[in-house]
């Protein structure tokens, strides 16, 4: 009808054995009547089968990686560099919303709107592993935060390998999954690990890490200096032998409320012992030391654990000494308020006793 210049179709036909198959045509009239009717075509006919049987076949790969994919939990991406540096995603599956609430258009051109999901604590962590993993040509693994509209703070695991293409460049295949929930476990594992499970203060290690930490500090900053208080309860072992273990627990527990209600965000506090407790208190000279203990024996003289309305009278003996930028170690800061510990404790108890030497 002169609407086109050509034709081309695919379609079957059938062979005298009853079988099909697929031919693409194709042509174009070369001669019409004055009055514009098609008289002459010429064109050609051409057996695809076997390409379309192979196009079939990539389909079906394809259709395969896809469902694969999108059926695998997190996501499953090929990523590829570009020339003028930077990198797209050649391939990413459905996965790419659950983790990060994009979508496979948002990360096509280049992968800048992960980066801007990324935890900005992790950011430079997450940029520098890849860098290392790009320079060295080594597998790329980490655990990194994001911030997502809808999901808010969640935690994702990266892996993905270099493999060298065609063309010589690189090509990184890889996977990313939601590790929010292990996360959760593996901090709630570290607080039990660090807690005391009576008292519910750090425990004996962790206190000494923290000791530790701030010795490394002072040492790093000079300054002040900090205050440390070893506090162990009198005659407690009176308390168990009169009211049983069950009821000097409670004095225990809280003793320590008492201690925890006094402390500063930076201080540091933990059950070192039985009816021992260590406190660090950074940036406090002896003066504002003695402050501190005298304000402890006065609330636990003032609020005594009661049971079955009867007070349960306690008192507790201190013994204070200073972390010095010079010690090799916390443990003798430790040790020097333990000896200070020990005076008060000689002296009559309920007392509050210092050691200023080294
Ligand atoms: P001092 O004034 O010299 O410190 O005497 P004390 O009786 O307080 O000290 P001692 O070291 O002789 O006894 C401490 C007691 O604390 C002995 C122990 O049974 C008790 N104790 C240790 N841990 C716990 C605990 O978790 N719960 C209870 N109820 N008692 C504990
Ligand atoms: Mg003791
Ligand atoms: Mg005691």
């Amino acid at each position: 009808d002169g609407k086109t210049d050509s034709y081309e179709v695919e379609h079957r036909i059938r062979c005298k054995d009853g079988s099909y198959k697929w031919i693409c045509s194709r042509g174009k009239v070369i001669s019409r009547d004055p009055d514009g009717r098609a008289l002459r075509m010429m064109g050609t006919t051409t057996d695809i089968s076997t390409l379309r049987a192979m196009s079939e076949r990539l389909k079906r790969t394809a259709d395969l990686v896809v469902n694969l994919t999108d059926a695998v939990p997190g996501l499953v991406f090929q990523c590829r560099p570009v020339p003028e540096g930077g990198s797209w995603f050649s391939y990413v599956s459905a996965g790419i919303w659950d983790m990060f609430e994009l979508t496979a258009d948002d990360v096509r051109a280049s992968t800048t709107a992960i980066e801007q999901r990324i935890h900005p604590d992790d950011l430079p962590a997450y940029r520098a592993s890849l860098q290392a993993a790009a320079a060295a040509q080594m597998p790329w693994h980490l655990e990194f935060r994001v911030c997502l509209p809808l999901q808010g703070v969640r935690w994702r695991q990266g892996d993905a390998s270099p493999r060298r293409d065609a063309d010589n460049s690189v090509v990184w295949h890889g996977f990313v999954t939601d590790i929010t929930d292990r996360k959760r476990v593996e901090l709630e594992l570290r607080e039990l690990a660090a807690t005391d499970a009576l008292t519910l203060l750090p425990n004996r290690r962790h206190f000494m890490t923290g000791i530790c930490a701030e010795l490394t500090r002072i040492k790093a900053r000079g300054g002040l200096g900090s205050a440390v208080l070893m506090c162990d309860l009198d005659h407690f072992k009176h308390i168990n032998d009169t009211w049983g273990h069950a009821i000097g627990d409670g004095v225990l527990q809280h003793f320590a409320n008492m201690l925890r209600a006094q402390l500063r965000e930076i201080d540091l506090v933990g059950r070192i012992g039985g009816e021992e407790f260590a406190v660090v208190l950074p940036d406090t000279d002896f003066e504002r030391a003695h402050v501190f203990a005298r304000n402890v024996q006065r609330r636990i003289a003032d609020t005594p654990y009661s049971t079955g309305g009867r007070p349960i009278p306690l008192t507790v003996s201190i013994g204070i000494s200073a972390l010095h930028n010079n010690d090799d170690n916390a443990g003798l800061a430790l040790s020097r308020s333990d000896r200070a510990l020990y005076y008060a404790k000689q002296r009559g108890r309920n007392r509050i006793e210092s050691v200023f030497s080294r």
